[in-house]
């Protein structure tokens, strides 16, 4: 069993953005926008402008309070859609109560979109076409790829069928010829559905939900949950311990998929400015 090491492809994946940065005349620009005081997106808002300052893409963070009006946040979205100095810009979700994510996000062009969210880029996901692909399942991608994991004519399952991460990580997965199942909460026969996973991505929110038993032997198994287990302790939506003496590949968490997200938001913001990396 080999465990796949997020943080270190992360960092590898960062360093090779920074060296494109430094020898590039143009500096990319991230806006970050952040309405209320949700503990959780703060620490998030942080992370991502720190991300920014190691590599050199320039951020631009806009903290509103919690009772900005709708106007107010899509007049400044508007404002930074028109700037020439931002190449990226990230609507933090999720909105206090009173505001509508989906007409603010709306006011994102889809160039822009580095959090790969829009209509026009999931749109450009089902099409096969380039675009800017959600961060985390396509983080996944890379550290399939960065172990020579081809999904060609695997049979893959995604448990989870989230806008953000279940359904861009099947269509990423048929996109690169994986034969794909996705699992959700009505799913019946899930653990059988399981047992056949060549690749097997857990991405429910449920903690150490995918068990030994449901693994076949040699899997590749994909763990992006974050969760608490009884014990507070940080833990994934795979039994890690466990699973992991089946399994072929494996990622943990920490360490596993989390890190990859922030350096694909990264990556993104870089294609955004440069158009090809
Ligand atoms: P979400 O929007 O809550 O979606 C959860 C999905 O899991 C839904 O499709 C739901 O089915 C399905 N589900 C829930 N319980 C299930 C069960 N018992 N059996 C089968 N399917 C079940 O969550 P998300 O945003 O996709 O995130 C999923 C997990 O990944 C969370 O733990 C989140 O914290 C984590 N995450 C991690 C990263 C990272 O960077 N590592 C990034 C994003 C998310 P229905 O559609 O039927 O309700």
């Amino acid at each position: 069993m080999k465990i796949i090491d997020g943080k270190a492809l992360a960092a590898k994946m960062r360093a090779q953005l920074k060296e494109k940065i430094d020898a590039s005349e143009l500096k990319p620009g991230l806006a970050v926008v952040l309405v209320g005081e949700d503990p959780a997106s703060q620490i998030y808002v942080r992370n991502k402008i720190k991300a920014c300052e190691e590599i050199g893409v320039k951020s631009y963070a806009y903290r509103l309070p919690a009772d900005t009006s709708q106007k107010q946040l899509e007049d400044l979205l508007e404002e930074l859609a028109a700037s020439k100095d931002i190449h990226g810009i990230l609507l933090q979700l999720p909105l206090p109560k009173g505001l509508q994510a989906e007409p603010a996000m709306a006011k994102i062009p889809y160039e822009k979109d580095v959090d790969g969210f829009s209509k026009e880029n999931l749109g450009k996901l089902v099409l096969k076409e380039d675009g800017l692909v959600s961060c985390t399942p396509y983080g996944v991608m890379k550290m399939l790829e960065s172990e020579g994991i081809s999904p060609k004519g695997k049979r893959a399952v995604v448990l989870g069928r989230s806008d953000t991460v279940g359904k861009p990580m099947a269509l990423l997965l048929l996109n690169a010829d994986a034969t794909v199942t996705v699992c959700h909460s009505k799913t019946q026969n899930l653990k059988e559905i399981c047992q056949e996973a060549d690749i097997l991505v857990a991405a429910i929110g449920r903690a150490k939900f995918v068990t030994e038993d449901m693994v076949k032997e040699g899997a590749v198994v994909v763990d992006v949950g974050i969760n608490r287990d009884e014990n507070g302790k940080l833990c994934g939506d795979v039994d890690y311990e466990n699973v992991a003496k089946k399994a072929s590949y494996i990622t943990p968490v920490p360490g596993g998929v989390g890190p990859m997200t922030i350096t694909m938001l990264m990556y993104n913001t870089c294609l955004a400015a440069f158009e090809s990396i």
